[in-house]
């Protein structure tokens, strides 16, 4: 925001040379801009300075003895008075202590360093100085007292009587903490910034529109940053501490905006790049209509227009499409894949794991060569390749994993990519995508679903249709928690499920036993199965197992040949199985949440009621706690989505580093969210006025600064 400060060495500072410059360095700070923006992480509220006799006091400790800490708040107290008397006084084991007598007229206070004999030299007789600290009765004799507390000589005793007002800025007043560093102080760090507030607060300029701030009710720049580090006397203490005062929303707002401001960029620019316009003349979607048993329910025909219609345009399709495990997203995939097909393209279809591709061929092919169209399955462990039909544009629709972008395959006529279950697929992953075949258009589908802010910032350039409900007759499956105590109870509602029709999954979360993780293993999980219920058929499935075995194996569970399918993660997504009813986890309490909500979702896909079991094993931490709450509470993807990132928290669950996102350093998009759809409104309000944002030339070059080394955002081409 402050670009032209970014070109200025922090060494150039008042009372910063070398050997400060390199200890600044390491707190990230080089340049004067990355003072101003080197925020404090609290705020200490030294505002109301007492009179020395109604200062308050908590019980005299002995010297040496441990001062309450953590969750037992000191109150911090302060007062103003001369300096009638200091001292070195020394002490046992050569140690020194310094004393300051300071009187108001109403009392003394004395203030008292340990082994920092240096001090004696900072106060004159005379002075005025404001203390701030913890009050004590005096260890020995009459008074209070003060230990290390944080001080400010307002005034010198030969100070002219035309000396310009001392500016308090480490007492009597709301104080900043900043994070410091061996040999350098917050208290240091905060006479550093001042200086820099005040040497340069002049040269920042405000690159938001007026206009736009006003809308916002935020404050400007320089108002915001200096409120930042040095907060008006009035200000709230407990907003500041939330970072909820407008000066702190004002630079949050600034990282959002120049994030959503980015994201309009790309997709602005995209927007103007050439693609396909399809245009069908075939039959193949009112075929696949046909020949279907149910009919699309409203979110899928409503997705299904918004994708053909992205398709028929002539500038690329970049479309996320949203739903709920089980909403049947893979069905309007299909119909995007044949449009492309009847314009006479090619499609891909790209799973994150080789099981799932091979489900999605499985589950697609006989309705593929029914329609008169070649299909084929290309994963890491397939040997057998047509890339040269691949390359010749014979093969319509390819389905397989990341294999489908290695280097050395080539398409022949790629329109459509479609990416399933990719999260973990960022901007820039995107890009690669796109590069590989010729602007093809690219459609994502997600089954976790993705909170509202997630999906304004991780997918923010993407156009986003949602298919908010579930086939008809499906019922929510409920979630239980039980403990291995209840062993029995789990081992007789499995049998009953059987019994009634029905099949069940048991996932463990390892496969193989070990003694430091203590995890019981599916393999002797599906050997206990055996022996619980030898009159049915337990099967084995994990990722060791060749991709051929374990394809025969969801065969068989597809079919009916097997009750019991005892397994690892690898069937986490996508696997779809109508007459799978129960689900027990095994050590729910070690799965993620959004995991527990896509394992869940491999059963209730058909019309029988189904279940989930948790089987989670003590001691549950606070979080695993939370995570099964939510579970039983709730079925509803989205409101398990938002649960999951108030818990893991932003970091984590946006994967920032991989997704090519600039980082967010000011900003929290749980604690922002209103501001992120306030700077998401505003950003790409503006970018549609003026795409180049030519009106606009210092927001353009902070937008820039803030983007760099993650994508370009004004291609000039
Ligand atoms: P997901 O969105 O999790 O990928 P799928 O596409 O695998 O869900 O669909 C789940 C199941 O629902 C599949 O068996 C599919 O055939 C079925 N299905 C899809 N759409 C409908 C519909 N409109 N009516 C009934 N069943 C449907
Ligand atoms: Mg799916």
């Amino acid at each position: 925001m402050v670009k032209d400060l970014s070109g200025l060495s922090v060494q150039y500072i008042k009372g910063v040379g070398p050997r400060r410059a390199a200890l600044l360095k390491r707190l990230g700070i080089s340049t004067v801009r990355d003072a101003l923006y080197y925020l404090p992480y609290r705020y200490e509220d030294r505002r109301d300075i007492r009179k020395i006799s109604e200062l308050g006091t908590l019980p005299s400790l002995k010297y040496g003895s441990l001062l309450p800490l953590g969750g037992c708040a000191v109150p911090l107290q302060t007062a103003l008075g001369r300096v009638i008397a200091k001292g070195i006084i020394k002490l046992r084991g050569n140690k020194k202590l310094f004393e300051l007598t300071v009187s108001d007229g109403s009392g003394v206070i004395k203030a008292k360093w340990f082994n920092q004999p240096f001090m004696q030299k900072r106060f004159e007789l005379g002075s005025e100085v404001v203390l701030s600290g913890t009050v004590r009765p005096a260890y020995r004799g009459k008074g209070l007292e003060m230990e290390n507390p944080e001080y400010e000589i307002v005034s010198d005793e030969g100070a002219l009587p035309t000396a310009e007002k001392h500016v308090m800025i480490h007492t009597g007043r709301i104080a900043p903490v900043y994070r410091a560093t061996e040999g350098l102080s917050s208290r240091q760090l905060r006479g550093i910034i001042h200086s820099v507030l005040e040497a340069h607060m002049g040269e920042v300029n405000d690159p938001v529109p007026g206009e736009i701030l006003r809308r916002c009710g935020l404050p400007g720049l320089k108002e915001s940053i200096m409120g930042c580090h040095f907060p008006e006397a009035e200000a709230d203490i407990e907003s500041l501490a939330a970072w909820q005062g407008d000066c702190q929303r004002r630079l949050s707002f600034d990282e959002l905006f120049m994030l959503e401001l980015g994201l309009a960029a790309i997709k602005n620019s995209r927007s103007r790049e050439k693609g396909i316009a399809f245009g069908a003349g075939g039959d193949l979607i009112l075929r696949l209509r046909q020949s279907l048993p149910f009919s699309l329910t409203r979110g899928q025909e409503k997705a299904v227009e918004d994708i053909l219609g992205d398709m028929k345009a002539p500038c690329p399709m970049n479309r996320l499409l949203q739903g709920d495990v089980g909403s049947g997203k893979t069905v309007c995939a299909l119909m995007a894949m044949l449009f492309a097909v009847e314009s006479g393209y090619q499609a891909a279809l790209m799973a994150p794991t080789e099981i799932l591709a091979g489900q999605h061929y499985i589950n697609m092919r006989k309705i593929i060569l029914e329609l008169g169209l070649k299909v084929c399955l290309l994963t890491g462990s397939i040997k057998e390749r047509p890339l040269d039909e691949i390359a010749e544009g014979k093969v319509d629709i390819v389905i397989g994993t990341h294999a489908l972008i290695e280097e050395g395959i080539r398409f022949g006529r790629l329109g459509l990519a479609v990416i399933d279950e990719q999260h973990r697929f960022g901007v820039r992953q995107r890009s690669v995508l796109r590069k590989k075949a010729h602007n093809p258009d690219i459609l994502i589908m997600t089954a976790t679903p993705i909170p509202r802010t997630l999906a304004m910032t991780l997918y923010g350039d993407l156009d986003c249709s949602v298919i908010d409900s579930l086939p008809p007759g499906r019922t929510p499956v409920a979630a239980t928690v039980l403990s291995p105590a209840e062993k029995s109870r789990v081992y007789s509602i499995i049998s009953e499920e059987v019994k009634s029709g029905g099949q069940v999954y048991v996932v463990y979360p390892v496969i193989e036993e070990s003694e430091k993780t203590s995890l019981k293993s599916a393999i002797l999980g599906a050997e206990a199965m055996k022996k619980i219920f030898p009159a049915l058929r337990v099967s084995l499935i994990h990722g060791r197992l060749r991709y051929e075995e374990r394809e025969a194996i969801m065969m068989d569970f597809k079919r009916g040949d097997i009750d019991i399918l005892v397994s690892t993660t690898v069937i986490e997504v996508g696997v779809d199985v109508p007459n799978a009813s129960l689900m027990v986890i095994v050590h729910a309490e070690r799965f993620g949440l959004s995991q527990l909500h896509q394992l869940r979702g491999r059963v209730g896909r058909g019309m029988r009621r189904s279940r989930c079991i948790l089987l989670a094993y003590a001691p549950l931490g606070e979080e695993a706690q939370r995570r099964l709450d939510v579970m039983s509470r709730t079925s509803d993807g989205f409101e398990v989505a938002e649960e999951d990132l108030s818990i893991r928290g932003q970091g984590e669950l946006m994967g920032v580093k991989q997704s090519g996102m600039p980082d967010l350093r000011v900003a929290d998009i749980l604690r922002d969210a209103g501001l992120l759809e306030a700077a998401r409104k505003e950003a790409f309000n503006l970018f549609d006025k003026d795409p180049r944002l030519e009106g606009f030339p210092e927001l353009r070059s902070c937008l820039e600064n803030f983007w760099k080394g993650k994508v370009e955002l004004f291609k000039t081409a």
